[in-house]
C-alpha cells in the first residue's frame, strides 16, 4: 500500500474536507443532484453557486425541492472527486469545531 498520497486515500470527499461549495470546487469535484421520485439526475455548477451564494456556502444535507415539472420530490446532493470515482452523499454531520469568529466580528 505504499507510494499513495495518504491524504488521498478513501473518500476524499468528507464533511471536514468538503464542507463548503469553495472547498468542493478546489478539489475539482463532481456534484450532482438527484431526485428520488423522478431519478433525474443534474450536475451542480459550483462556479455558479459560489458566485450566487458564496464560496462558505454548503450544499451537505440541503433537500431542495426537485425542479422537474410536476415532480413533487426533493433532491439530495452526491459528490465525487474524480472521474469513475467513489460517490459520496453530502449528508452527516461535521465532527471538525468551526472555526471561532475573528474577535473584530464579535459583539461590541
Ligand atoms: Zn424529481
Amino acid at each position: 500500500m505504499g507510494g499513495q498520497n495518504p491524504d488521498y486515500l478513501g473518500a476524499a470527499i468528507s464533511a471536514e474536507r468538503a464542507w463548503t461549495v469553495a472547498q468542493l470546487w478546489t478539489m475539482q469535484a463532481m456534484v450532482e443532484a438527484r431526485c428520488d421520485a423522478c431519478r433525474v439526475r443534474l450536475r451542480v455548477d459550483l462556479d455558479g453557486l459560489i458566485r450566487a451564494r458564496g464560496p462558505d456556502y454548503s450544499l451537505w444535507n440541503k433537500t431542495p425541492r426537485c425542479r422537474v415539472v410536476g415532480c413533487a420530490g426533493r433532491v439530495g446532493f452526491w459528490a465525487r472527486d474524480r472521474p469513475g470515482g467513489p460517490e459520496t452523499p453530502l449528508r452527516g454531520e461535521r465532527r471538525m469545531a468551526p472555526a471561532p469568529l475573528p474577535r473584530w466580528l464579535g459583539q461590541g
